[in-house]
């Protein structure tokens, strides 16, 4: 049996788009429910488009997702060891490529220019850069293991793309196939992007080897406000910005499971690890997944609500930065756990926790005060500061006084915490302590 072997091969040019992020997952899915191996290959090899430090940051938040690699390559230093090169003279020597002369016309040209038949290709030079010599007529094709389907084209749309530019820098074109062959890929999986490139790649692939790895074109993810494919300039794209709004990794590497893979069952929820024992790689969907927010929060909240308070806890003491006190928010996490979709929501269902609110006096309505001067009186006079004394005697007190119990609690809920929508009231009280509410009470009364 042969070794599954896949690999995610981003361009280290910013941050991980979320449709990157799910190829990458489904890559691991591929290559793990068979026991095979990822594989990170960081393909650098148009250096003008590289950004400072988005390697790293990219094996930084994959890790964070639990995609971890068995492999990493960098493609500019498998340049340097000449693979690319000896991959282009050999093409050349087979008359499957030929070197051009032509002066780029800009920089972008060099690598991409879209010539269907190049003015050099039969005039045998020898140095310059190295395009591939497409045939005339011939039918390529290959079956997509996500659309489940033969996709074909006719060489005579196929253009004479370059392969090696002059300054001795492979083109994706050319990097991606002598890679995938030489390290033994079986599955390439990659955005839909790049279907237009395949042409180009099964006639290297045919001219450098025998075999070829199994083709799959993700589908494209739509928003689901617009139905447009997802565009940084519209949405949120990018996978830290999910994580800068307190989505858990957990969950957001969930949503994204179900953008475009289902199971049998209609099972929803997954862990990694669960993931990849139910993944079937005819499990994708040929349509395109929409993207709906909702949905995300919805699963977040389903992720926040079992997670266990230890964990939480530091999970949001990182997300604010350290800004809460870590036992406090332990203390809290109880009463809010299960009304916060994102960690964001912590701070303004539980910021009062924290910190002294700022109380608005037109949030009150009725008289408010008789309501508060009782409340402060049981308080108070409280003998066990417990939470069966405190509702029993405020149940007695509203009783006693004939107040209606919502007007009540609501005057003592804005009071305490500045807003009309918050936790249980008295576990918070119980919470905040005594004498930190006795004050909160005073302060509106005064
Ligand atoms: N470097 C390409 C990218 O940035 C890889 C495409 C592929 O997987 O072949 O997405």
């Amino acid at each position: 049996m042969v070794q599954i072997r896949t690999r995610f091969a981003p361009s280290p040019t910013g941050f991980l788009h979320i449709g990157g992020l799910r190829t990458a997952l489904y890559s691991y899915a591929i290559a793990k429910h068979s026991n095979g191996d990822f594989i990170l290959r960081v393909e650098d090899t148009d250096q003008k488009r590289i950004v400072e430090g988005a390697t790293l940051a990219l094996q930084n938040i994959l890790k964070r997702f639990g995609l971890v690699w068995d492999e990493f390559y960098i493609q500019s230093e498998r340049q340097k060891k000449g693979f690319y090169k000896r991959a282009a003279d050999k093409l050349v020597q087979q008359g499957h490529a030929f070197y051009c002369q032509c002066k780029p016309k800009n920089a972008k040209e060099e690598g991409f220019s879209k010539q269907l038949r190049d003015s050099c290709r039969n005039k045998k030079f020898t140095s310059g850069a190295v395009k591939i010599k497409v045939p005339d007529n011939v039918a390529v094709s290959y079956f997509d293991f996500v659309h489940q389907k033969e996709i074909l084209w006719n060489t005579n749309d196929v253009y004479d793309a370059t392969l090696l530019k002059s300054d001795g820098f492979p083109t994706y074109h050319l990097a991606v196939v002598v890679d995938d062959l030489d390290m033994k890929i079986t599955h390439i999986l990659r955005g839909h992007d790049w279907l237009p490139s395949t042409p180009i790649h099964l006639l290297i692939f045919s001219y450098l080897s025998n075999r070829r790895p199994e083709i799959g074109h993700a589908t494209d993810i739509l928003s689901g406000e617009t139905g447009k494919k997802l565009s940084k300039r519209r949405d949120s794209v990018f996978v830290e910005e999910f994580l800068k709004e307190g989505y858990l990794p957990e969950a957001l590497l969930n949503f994204v499971m179900l953008l475009g893979w289902a199971p049998k069952d209609n099972r929803e929820i997954f862990s990694l690890e669960e993931f990849v024992e139910a993944f079937d790689i005819k499990g994708f969907q040929d349509a395109n997944p929409k993207f709906f927010i909702e949905k995300l929060d919805w699963m977040n909240g389903e992720y926040i609500r079992k997670s266990k308070v230890s964990n939480l806890k530091s999970q949001i003491f990182d997300f604010f930065e350290g800004g809460y006190d870590k036992d406090l928010i332990g203390k809290t996490l109880p009463l809010v756990k299960e009304r916060i979709k994102k960690l964001s929501e912590f701070e303004s269902l539980a910021g009062f926790f924290f910190e002294r609110p700022k109380v608005d006096l037109k949030l009150f309505s009725g008289d408010y005060k008789k309501h508060l001067k009782v409340a402060l009186g049981v308080l108070q006079g409280l003998n066990s500061f417990d939470l069966e004394s405190l509702n029993r005697k405020l149940m007695d007190s509203i009783k006693g006084n004939k107040f209606k119990t919502g007007d009540f609690f609501m005057a003592l809920r804005i009071a305490i915490t500045g807003s009309r929508f918050t936790p249980p009231i008295n576990e918070s009280i119980l919470v905040l302590g005594r004498d930190e509410v006795v004050k909160r009470i005073k302060k509106v009364l005064k």
